[in-house]
């Protein structure tokens, strides 16, 4: 009798999925990202945060000045050599789930400086999500790649990514 309403394994998977798409919906829509400028982009990213292009509208508004109570830390500006260390030690101090968007060519791949100093794109020190074109790109750029970053946060499951932790880390 009890068997009869225990759920098949259909129904079991439905379920679990069902919740996921839950679950990324409100992860999709309450990004914190963390306040954090390298370089000119960085006026930019504060510009797409501030009423005329009011990135609240997305639930993506509330910069965080602790790395430990954000989960997106948008890459705006240059990335020196000495600055590399600083941002990995930022990025490990994010709680799991966390994104990175690399905002603008310096970020991306090391922009106008091809030099002794640059790191040729930050995907070099932590792994990045979403690339966003432009030197720099303008607010409506940043809006677009973050909501490309929502796509993929809406079609990711958590499975996969404990998966690429653990293969990360060995
Ligand atoms: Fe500055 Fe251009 Fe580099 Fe952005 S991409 S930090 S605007 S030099």
């Amino acid at each position: 009798m009890g068997m009869m309403n225990q759920p098949s394994a259909l129904e079991n998977i439905l379920i679990t999925t069902k919740v996921e798409k839950v679950i990324n919906w409100s992860r999709a829509t309450s990004v914190w990202p963390m306040t954090f400028g390298l370089a000119c982009c960085a006026i930019e990213m504060m510009a797409a945060g501030a009423a005329r292009f009011d990135f609240d509208r997305f639930g993506c508004g509330i910069f965080r000045a602790s790395p430990r109570q954000a989960d997106l830390m948008i890459v705006a500006g240059t990335v020196t050599y000495k600055m590399a260390p600083i941002i990995k030690q930022l990025y490990d101090q994010m709680p799991e789930p966390k994104w990175v968007i690399a905002m603008g060519s310096c970020a991306t791949a090391g922009g106008p400086f091809d030099s002794y100093h640059t790191i040729q794109g930050v995907d070099k020190v932590v792994p990045v999500d979403v690339y966003i074109p432009g030197c720099p790109p303008r607010p409506e750029g940043l809006l677009y790649g973050f909501m490309k970053l929502q796509d993929k946060i809406m079609a990711s499951s958590m499975a996969d990514r404990y998966k690429e932790i653990f293969e990360a880390v060995g």
